[in-house]
């Protein structure tokens, strides 16, 4: 589980984080939600230790990456936490950020391997199991270019669940796939919250965040104005920020 409570973030004089308490349980399907500039992926950058909170706590389960500071200013991220933090979450990236010179087993294997000091012949049976799984296998030795973008896709979540995350994050997931590669993503992020992950997941699909989560936070302005089940948030809201969103999104 992540847990995060009371998390600030300012850039110069403008806070863009107010106090955000959010928490994504074991075998839980989390969207994020909400206007653009409202602060999704800075608060996906913090949580993913790309960018640093400036306020509040984060926590991997019992891994305490950072706590209010003692002297009652700002926020303390313990250094020994971050690297046992780092191998307790994953991230699929919107654009997959795959190496291009790299093969698509490489590229599911390289950082087990060398960032986990995993057996490098078990990693690579693993990763081609990985690629199978995800209806990849012929696709191993090719290098990422050779690939569709819905391909790519699938090497970049091969690569984030071969580090064995508890917690896997999503940015975007489906914002540039068809609706049967989307219809996929939905069985795949249903599949690993059975296998008991965390899911948290950023997107502008409304339809998607209703089918796949669990519960839907909806932030604005740097708040988690509303927070509950997608029938609460997205088809019953009783905050306006909520209503007025939705009315557009539609
Ligand atoms: P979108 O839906 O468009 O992706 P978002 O909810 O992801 O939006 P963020 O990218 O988190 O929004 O940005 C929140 C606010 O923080 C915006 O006002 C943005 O301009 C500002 N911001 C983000 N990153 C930086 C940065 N590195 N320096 C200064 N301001 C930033
Ligand atoms: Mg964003």
């Amino acid at each position: 589980a992540v847990y995060v409570h009371g998390a600030t973030k300012s850039f110069g004089d403008r806070q863009v984080l107010r106090g955000i308490d959010l928490i994504i349980n074991k075998g839980e399907v989390v969207s994020i939600i909400g206007p653009s500039g409202a602060g999704k992926s800075t608060l996906l950058r913090c949580l993913t230790l790309l960018d640093r909170f400036d306020g509040g706590t984060l926590a991997y389960g019992d891994v305490v990456v950072a706590k209010p500071a003692s002297d009652g200013s700002g926020i303390e991220y313990d250094r020994e936490s971050i690297p046992q933090a780092r191998m307790r979450f994953g991230i699929v990236f919107q654009d997959y950020n795959l190496f291009p010179h790299r093969t698509v087993l490489q590229n599911v294997t390289d950082a087990p391997i060398i960032v986990q000091h995993r057996d490098r012949a078990k990693t690579e049976v693993e990763g081609r199991e990985l690629l199978g799984r995800l209806g990849l296998a012929e696709h191993a030795d090719k290098v990422p270019c050779q690939l569709s973008g819905g391909q790519q896709q699938r090497v970049a979540i091969a690569r984030a669940l071969a580090m064995h995350p508890k917690v896997i994050y999503f940015d975007e997931a489906t914002s540039a796939l068809d609706p049967r590669l989307t219809a996929q993503m939905h069985d795949l992020v249903r599949e690993l919250a059975r296998g008991g992950m965390a899911v948290g997941i950023v997107t502008h699909e409304m339809g998607f965040a209703r089918d796949v989560s669990d519960r839907v936070a909806f932030l604005f302005d740097g708040e988690i104005a509303e927070e509950g089940t997608p029938e609460e948030v997205l088809g019953n809201p009783s905050d306006p920020r909520t209503r007025a969103f939705l009315a557009r999104a539609e």
